[in-house]
Order: C-alpha cells, then sequence, then structure tokens
C-alpha cells in the first residue's frame, strides 16, 4: 500500500529544503493528516491549520431583548485555545490535512488554476495544492499568513491574487532546481491507478476520524468582574461540549480509503504501508 500523507510530508521537505521562501518552517513541527472527501463532492482539497496560536482574548456571549434593544444575559467569561498536538516530544505547530480521495483527483484542467500552467500536466494542481498550503504558514508569528496590501495594510481574506501568482512562481521555482522525479511521482497518478498500483492508499489519521483537532472553548476560573452595564443581567453556563484538548502520537492511526468509505487499517503482517 502507498501511505500518500507521508509521501506528502516527504515531498514537502524537499519543496521547503528548495524554495527559499518557505525555507522557515520546520516539517517536523508539521503533521500532515487525511480526511474524508469524496472526488465527486464539493469540498477543499486540502486545509492548512495552526495549533500554535496563543489564547484569545476573554470573552462572553450577550442577549438583547429584541423590543427593548436592553441587555438580558452573557455566558460567563470564556477564551478559545489551541488544542496541544504532539509526536512524542516535538510539540506541532501546523497540521495540513488532504481530503482522500478528493485531492488524489484534483486536475489542472477542471480548475481556475489553468490560466496559469498553460501547456503543464494535470497533476501540477495537486503540487500548487501542496504549496499552497505551505504558503499559508506564516514566518512572523503564530498563525495563518496575512497578505500585505499595495497599500502595505494587511488583508483580512488570506487569499488574494497575489497569494495564487505566488503560489505559481514557488511551483515553477521548485520544479526548476531538479528534484529527483521519486519525490513528486506519486502526485502523477490518480486514486484509481495509486490503487491498482500499490493496492491501497493509506494515511494518516486521527482515531477520532472525522474528527481533529480544533480550538476549543474555555470557562475562565476564577470568573472576572461583570461588565457594568451587565451587572444586572442573568449568566448562563457556557454550553461548549467536552472536547479533547491534548493529542499524541497515540491518538494516530492509519486508515485505508476507498473510493466511497475508508475503514482503520489494524497493522498486521500482510499490510506494509510504504
Ligand atoms: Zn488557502
Amino acid at each position: 500500500m502507498i501511505n500518500y500523507t507521508e509521501r506528502i510530508s516527504l515531498l514537502m521537505e524537499d519543496i521547503v529544503s528548495r524554495v527559499p521562501t518557505l525555507s522557515f518552517i520546520d516539517m517536523s513541527k508539521v503533521l500532515v493528516f487525511a480526511r474524508g472527501g469524496r472526488t465527486q463532492a464539493e469540498g477543499a482539497y486540502a486545509t492548512c491549520h495552526c495549533v500554535c496560536l496563543p489564547p484569545s482574548e476573554p470573552g462572553y456571549y450577550f442577549w438583547r431583548d429584541r423590543k427593548t434593544n436592553r441587555l438580558t444575559r452573557r455566558s460567563e467569561w470564556f477564551v478559545t485555545r489551541s488544542p496541544r498536538v504532539s509526536i512524542g516530544s516535538r510539540d506541532i505547530d501546523y497540521m495540513v490535512s488532504f481530503a482522500l480521495p478528493r485531492f488524489c483527483d484534483q486536475r489542472l484542467s477542471q480548475s481556475r488554476k489553468s490560466a496559469h500552467y498553460l501547456g503543464e500536466p494535470n497533476w501540477i494542481a495537486k503540487l500548487d495544492t501542496i504549496v499552497h498550503e505551505l504558503y499559508h504558514i506564516d514566518p512572523a508569528r503564530p498563525g495563518i499568513r496575512r497578505m500585505e496590501r499595495a497599500d502595505g495594510t494587511y488583508s483580512a481574506n488570506c487569499h488574494g491574487q497575489r497569494f495564487f501568482e505566488d503560489v505559481v512562481a514557488m511551483v515553477k521555482q521548485y520544479l526548476a532546481t531538479a528534484p529527483d522525479p521519486e519525490t513528486y511521482e506519486f502526485l502523477q497518478h490518480s486514486f484509481d491507478e495509486l490503487t491498482s498500483r500499490f493496492g491501497g492508499i493509506v494515511g494518516t489519521t486521527f482515531r477520532s476520524f472525522p474528527s481533529y483537532p480544533q480550538r476549543y472553548a474555555e470557562v475562565l476560573d476564577p470568573q472576572p468582574a461583570a461588565p457594568e452595564e451587565m451587572a444586572s443581567c442573568r449568566v448562563e453556563p457556557l454550553k461548549a461540549p467536552k472536547v479533547p484538548t491534548r493529542f499524541t502520537e497515540d491518538d494516530l492511526v492509519i486508515r485505508e480509503f476507498l473510493p466511497k468509505t475508508s475503514r482503520t487499517l489494524v497493522r498486521k503482517g500482510k499490510f506494509c504501508a510504504a
């Protein structure tokens, strides 16, 4: 079987070693994992998740009476925090998820990327997506890269024309360094082609599949004083679902991806993830 997320990790290591803009990325702090996503269904091919953001400023929810516009209730004070993800002694700062099998079947000819890659083969769209996700990692502070506008202010939207163009330039820059084709060869095949060639496609997922580590709300203890205008409001307990907040390598499993479903692999002799 082919371990698709492992192949992507190795390719990312090669990319960050060859593309100067991305050379600040420490791949030992980036975890690649797989999510489910059918080829024919709508949805993202990949997503960059930051798990090193500091806690948010304390806040609360509040409700107003529709007629009088008066504040009636508020929630307890809370902050939102990043989960902690670590592999052995290493803390993970970013995770990049890939939707399988959808990503394996991404094609240049179906996307708006095609204008940037005239005459290039279909699989270049996948390399573009991989570089795109790495480019989301902010070099200056924990979080998702903010794009500077021409006037020097920052755009709230992390995508923009320049973002896409920068990615295209980095894809071309990477290929111009003549990387070993073995490193990216797996991108040249569709999900079906890889399945028949390797006997199956597996990837790293969280044991809690389809869920994965996400930011969560935590009630402040002790609670700060009530804001003045809310002194007489009723305080409601925060309805925050109990979620795991700490993840280690013990929470990772190898999962096999099939065209319409997926299953956890129990590692036995006959399964050898390559
Ligand atoms: Zn993006």
